[in-house]
Order: C-alpha cells, then sequence, then structure tokens
C-alpha cells in the first residue's frame, strides 16, 4: 500500500512529461517573480513570497509532489535573487530573512503535499466509483440475461473496457485458458466455476487491481448467475414433464370418452338390426349411423394424429409456392359442410405464398369446422387480403363468440369450453393443431371475439420478398420451392 501511495506521490510522470514539468516550473516561476515587481511598491516585500504558494499547489497536483518541491526551491532562489534584498545574488543582507525564507520552503512544501495528497484521494474515489459501475455493469448483465453465454461474451467485453485492454474472455467451468494469456481462476462454492483471460501485455499493478478488485465480484455473480441457470432448467424440467403427464391424461379421458361415443353408436346401431329380417328403412338408418359415427372416429384419430406428429416435431412441412384461395377451396371442401355456409372472397392476383399446402388446409379445416359447428348453420365470411408485407385471412362467423378469459387457452391441447359447444363432437384438438400446422409455416393466428356476437379468427403469413415468388397466382401453384 505504501509504495502504490508514494510512487504516484512522488513522481508520476513520464520522460516527456518531465521536460514539460520543468518548463512549467520554470515558466511558473517567473511569472510569480514578475507579479511581484509593481506590487513591491505597495506592500512589503517579505510578505509577497506567498505569490510562489499557487505555482507549488498547481505543480504538485499536475506533475506530482517532486516537481513541487522543486519549484518551492526555485520560488525561493529567484525570490532572493530578485527581489530580497541585497538583490541580484544568491545572498541575503539581513540575517531574519534567512528564517522568512526556510519558513516559505516549509509553507510550499506543504502545501504541494496536500494537494497531491487530495488528487490521490480524488483519483481513487474515481477508482472506486468505476469498480462500482463496473460490477453493476456485470450484475445487470449476468443476473438479468437469460442466456449466459451471450452476458458472458458482454461481460467479458465490459471488463477488458474497464481494464484498457482490447479483449478479453470468460470461459466457464474448469478450462484453462490459452497460455498466451493471463488467466484468473473464478471460483465459487469450493471449486473453480470460470476462468477470466485478459492479454499478457496488462501492466503488472493493473494485474493486481484486477486480481483484487474486478475478480472477487465476478465470482459472487457468476456463481449466482450458474446457480439460477441451474434452477431454471429445474423448473423448465418439471414444467415439461407436468405439461406432458396432463397430455398423457387428456389424450386417455380423449380416448376412453370421444373415442367411447361413436364406437358405442356403431354397435347399438348394429344390435337394433334384425339380422333375419332386416327392412330397407332399417338398414338405410343403420347405415347413416354407421357412417356418422365412422366419420367422428375417423376425424378424431386424425386428429390425435395431427397431433402426436406436431408434439413428437416430426411434422416437417414440403414447402412450395401455393395459391392461398386454393388452399382455402379445398378446405372448405375437406370439412364436410354445405359448399354455401362459407362466403369466401380473395383479393384478385394475390402473391403465391411459401409454404406446406397440405399441412395449411388442415390448419384451415379446423377453423372452417369451428366457425360452422359453433354458428349453427349461419353464413360463415372467408376473406383473404394482401395488407402491407403480410397476406391475411380472416373467418368470421356469427356464434356465440368465446369469453375473454377463454381466449388464450383454446389454442391448448384438449382444451374445451362446454358451455359453446352445443354438439358436444368437439375434441378440444383443433385450434392446437392450427396453432402448430400455421406456425411450422411462418404463419400465426390470433382471435377476436366479442360474446354473443361472433369470433374472428386472424390467420397471417409473411409475403416473400419481392421478385422471389412465382408471378401470378394459381400459374405456379404447386410447384416445389427449391
Ligand atoms: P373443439 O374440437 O372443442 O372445437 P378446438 O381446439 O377446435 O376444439 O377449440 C377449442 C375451444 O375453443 C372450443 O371448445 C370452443 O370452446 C372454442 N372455440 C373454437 N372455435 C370457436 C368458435 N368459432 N366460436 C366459439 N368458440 C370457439
Amino acid at each position: 500500500m505504501t509504495s502504490t501511495v508514494l510512487s504516484p506521490l512522488l513522481l508520476r510522470s513520464d520522460r516527456s512529461s518531465r521536460v514539460a514539468g520543468m518548463l512549467a516550473a520554470v515558466a511558473s516561476v517567473a511569472v510569480a517573480t514578475a507579479i511581484i515587481y509593481p506590487l513591491k511598491r505597495v506592500s512589503p516585500v517579505l510578505s509577497l513570497g506567498v505569490l510562489y504558494v499557487p505555482a507549488v499547489v498547481v505543480m504538485s497536483t499536475l506533475w506530482g509532489l517532486t516537481f513541487g518541491i522543486v519549484t518551492s526551491v526555485l520560488s525561493a532562489g529567484a525570490f532572493n535573487f530578485f527581489h530580497l534584498p541585497p538583490g541580484g545574488r544568491f545572498d541575503l543582507a539581513d540575517e531574519r530573512d534567512w528564517v522568512a525564507l526556510l519558513v516559505f520552503v516549509i509553507v510550499a512544501v506543504t502545501t504541494g503535499l496536500v494537494a497531491e495528497l487530495a488528487r490521490i484521494r480524488g483519483d481513487e474515489a474515481e477508482q472506486r466509483r468505476q469498480e462500482a459501475d463496473l460490477a453493476a455493469e456485470m450484475a445487470r448483465l449476468l443476473l438479468g440475461s437469460a442466456r449466459l453465454e451471450e452476458a458472458l461474451e458482454l461481460t467479458a467485453d465490459r471488463v477488458a473496457g474497464a481494464v484498457g485492454v482490447s479483449s478479453a474472455t470468460i470461459a466457464l467451468g474448469d478450462e484453462r485458458a490459452d497460455e498466451r494469456s493471463l488467466a484468473f481462476a473464478l471460483k465459487g462454492g469450493g471449486r473453480r466455476i470460470g476462468t477470466l483471460s485478459l492479454p499478457t501485455t496488462i501492466p503488472r499493478d493493473e494485474r493486481a487491481r484486477v486480481a483484487d478488485r474486478v475478480v472477487p465480484p465476478l465470482e459472487s455473480l457468476l456463481a449466482a448467475a450458474l446457480h439460477s441457470r441451474e434452477l431454471q432448467s429445474e423448473v423448465v424440467e418439471t414444467a415439461a414433464l407436468r405439461r406432458s403427464d396432463e397430455l398423457k391424461t387428456a389424450v386417455l379421458r380423449s380416448v376412453s370418452h370421444d373415442l367411447r361415443t361413436p364406437l358405442t353408436a356403431i354397435l347399438m346401431a348394429a344390435t337394433a338390426l334384425d339380422p333375419a329380417h332386416p327392412t330397407s328403412g332399417q338398414v338405410a338408418e343403420v347405415r347413416e349411423q354407421v357412417l356418422d359415427a365412422g366419420t367422428r372416429l375417423w376425424r378424431l384419430i386424425e386428429k390425435l394424429l395431427d397431433l402426436s406428429v406436431l408434439q413428437a416435431g416430426r411434422a416437417t412441412p414440403h414447402s412450395m409456392w401455393y395459391s392461398i384461395e386454393e388452399v382455402l377451396q379445398e378446405a372448405i371442401e375437406q370439412t364436410g359442410v354445405a359448399r354455401e355456409v362459407f362466403k369466401l372472397s380473395a383479393q384478385p392476383d394475390m402473391p403465391l405464398v411459401q409454404g406446406d399446402p397440405g399441412q395449411l388446409e388442415r390448419a384451415f379445416v379446423n377453423l372452417l369446422e369451428n366457425a360452422a359447428r359453433y354458428s349453427s348453420g349461419k353464413p360463415v365470411s372467408v376473406r383473404a387480403r394482401a395488407v402491407g408485407r403480410r397476406i391475411r385471412v380472416l373467418i368470421v362467423d356469427q356464434g356465440p363468440g368465446i369469453p375473454k378469459s377463454q381466449l388464450e387457452r383454446i389454442f391448448l391441447p384438449f382444451y374445451r369450453a362446454p358451455a359453446q359447444d352445443q354438439s358436444g363432437s368437439g375434441s378440444g384438438l383443433g385450434l392446437a393443431i392450427t396453432k402448430g400446422f400455421l406456425e411450422l409455416n411462418g404463419g400465426r393466428v390470433t382471435v377476436e371475439s366479442v360474446t354473443g356476437q361472433g369470433s374472428s379468427f386472424v390467420v397471417e403469413f409473411p409475403l416473400p420478398e419481392p421478385g422471389l415468388a412465382p408471378v401470378a397466382a394459381g400459374e405456379h401453384a404447386g410447384q416445389a420451392s427449391d
């Protein structure tokens, strides 16, 4: 500590600034000497010695105590030579002037010393402030970011800036740093948790400062960030387990209830048929019941398969250029609902979009089926437009609407709002499948609804960059993209 305080105290300048310091000392003494000449006529000369003190203070503050002392001695010499009798030589006529001159030198040196100490305290305070700023910034980066690796890079840059080196790295674990760099081990919980590496060109006293003032807060913050990452991954894991558990329960519930209902209908229809003398009326009725229940079963199994493929991440889109209008027409066809229920309008010459038309049909079928089912036969408007750099499809029904509290949840697998589903034929799978397929193809779906008036499902796709898509809609639809 003594040496770090004393070295800047005594001399803290390099060679070139030492020359400048000498010149400044001579110049400031010359100025003070010149000022005393006119003042001698109005004031006793001995009292004017204090005019050299500002020069000593300035020199001590800017060039260190050595220069302050040099300036004091120069001042004493100049004062003696130019102003104290007999004048023009380094001698004094009155013995008492020697005492005055000595007192002057002591006062000047003490003042210089005080000025220098004040400067050192100021520098130290500034350094502490910078260290506190660095610690606060490191805390913000390491504890506030979700991605630790990215936060470590930013923290290392910040440390490099604070230490004044071109680069720094922070590596996790007990990996040793490259031999050409200066490694500071970062420890936490009794083990090495990382390494701070700086260039070896860093000056010796700066190394000590990094070890004493930068490494300890960095260690604590890194340990805290690692701990919070561990906790977070535990939470995510638990949530994933709970979700998969909930999903399994929901699948079982769906299988046991939704599959059993149409199967029971088929069995009962078959049992009701008199095998010996079936009438044509009975046969027609049974046929209709079996077809109806069979179709429901088929649709449910298809949805379960779609969802399982999506959840397993196996639904890779086969991307090609397609016309959104053709996809909507095909989806309307597949709903099995009377064609007139849907009022389809598409802006002419809409650009083609890239994606998997098969998956998008499945996404739209679910939205259209819902709209038709929940609005009990009232017309459903389906409008497709290009809006800015997007294609927007609006499916608007006049059904019962969806309460605000449920808008978020309806896209979750197996979520059903029983109040609206008068037919009881829903599975809670449709919207989850729609969302999954749309997002896989770069689209998104949102919903707005007014209870009692109806719901609007909005599907949007980004348009390709101008010039990328084939020119006319319809002509090239179905071409595989490369
Ligand atoms: P479901 O097979 O039950 O319709 P979905 O996932 O398709 O399953 O829909 C989830 C829930 O969202 C439905 O149970 C229903 O409450 C609500 N819902 C979806 N579409 C509409 C709509 N057009 N109008 C009113 N409610 C809707």
